[in-house]
């Protein structure tokens, strides 16, 4: 899968850098030849987090244009590549808030890179458009610990979105929401309040009050006020956030078996990741063991009942999160077993 080479041997002005770390390369991707890293450890990072989703599709955007004659040819040419690269960054961007969600923050990083270079290509560099990937290498660094580097990418959004006046409610958004992450690690939870509450007023003005998006911002403060000891309004908080999950996953079940479902309605991985990992969050696992077992014992008690099965399941999660010693997540579930955990949390609580 690589090729060693001799930075030495590069022509003059075409020195290759590493992929991740941008310092001289030794080695080559065999399978694009287009891909080089200063050694194995960043080319297997890379192959993990990214390269193995877009190995083939970097071919085009980073082979020499070929020299055409006639302009017809080349604007074609061009107009291929603009999308290529479109679908670099959109492909990257995605995997990237996944491994997020999933808090697989090291394997985020190298996706979060390529598309912040994508969206360069694309845009320019210093377009609006950058924002959403300075956001996702700030989450990343922040996950990691690396606060230094999450501050700097969270100044270059934030330096772009000041002096866009025209920067839409959805990129607000987001800024707000990533800058009451790095507030609540800082330990400065009132600034990250000031931060969620900024997040939730946009996110309510261009989703709804009632939006998953708006209720991600309700769970991050649910986050900081447990910290602040104040758990009758996480509780309220949280009933909040399953309230809302509740009533949008019925309508997507209720709409699939109707199969009247739209492509943008459905969940892309992302989004998946996101509701896995609140719904988890809020199952937490002591609790969700101790409700788990008493609908078990309820639920043998109906005749007939086809809950017995998913009760187990669910208890089975659970204890699998309490025996989980490291921080990475267990392989998604698909987005429905999440529906049915949550449908079941709702059906028990309602008891
Ligand atoms: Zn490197
Ligand atoms: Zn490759």
């Amino acid at each position: 899968m690589s090729a060693n080479i001799n930075p030495l041997a590069n022509p003059k002005g075409a020195n290759k850098v590493c992929e991740l770390c941008e310092k001289p390369a030794y080695i080559q991707c065999t399978k694009c030849f287009v891909t080089f890293y200063c050694g194995r450890e960043h080319q297997n990072d890379d192959w993990v987090a990214i390269h193995k989703k877009v190995c083939q599709l970097l071919i085009p955007v980073r082979t020499p244009v070929p020299y055409y004659t006639l302009e017809v040819e080349r604007e074609h040419h061009c107009s291929q590549i603009l999308q290529r690269q479109t679908q670099l960054m959109e492909i990257s961007q995605t995997v990237a808030e996944k491994k997020l969600f999933e808090k697989r923050h090291k394997e985020s990083l190298p996706a979060a890179l390529l598309s912040l270079r994508s969206a360069m290509d694309v845009f320019g560099t210093s377009a609006i458009q950058l924002v959403p990937a300075y956001l996702l290498l700030a989450e990343a660094n922040i996950g990691l610990g690396n606060l230094s580097p999450a501050e700097q990418y969270l100044s270059w959004a934030e330096w772009t979105v000041v002096r866009t006046p025209e920067c839409s409610q959805t990129v607000c958004q987001k800024l707000h929401r990533c800058m009451g992450r790095l507030f609540i690690v800082k330990g400065n939870l009132e600034e990250a309040l000031f931060h969620l509450a900024n997040d939730i007023y946009y996110a309510s003005e261009e989703y709804g009050q009632d939006s998953i998006v708006t209720c991600g911002g309700y769970f991050l403060m649910a986050d900081i006020f447990s910290k602040q000891g104040k758990m009758d309004i996480v509780n309220s908080l949280y009933k909040e956030v399953a309230k809302t999950w509740h009533s949008h996953l019925s309508t997507l079940l209720e709409r699939h078996i109707q199969n009247t479902i739209t492509p943008e309605e459905s969940f892309d991985e992302a989004q998946q990741a996101e509701a896995d990992q609140m719904l988890r969050s809020m199952l937490e696992p002591v609790k969700a063991l101790e409700f788990g077992k008493r609908a078990l014992l309820s639920s043998r008690l109906v005749p007939d009942c086809n809950l017995t099965e998913p009760v187990q399941r669910l208890l089975q999660l659970a204890e699998e999160d309490l025996n989980a010693a490291n921080e990475s997540w267990p392989e998604l579930p698909p987005c429905s077993s999440a529906h049915t955990e949550h449908q079941l949390s709702m059906k028990v609580s309602q008891r």
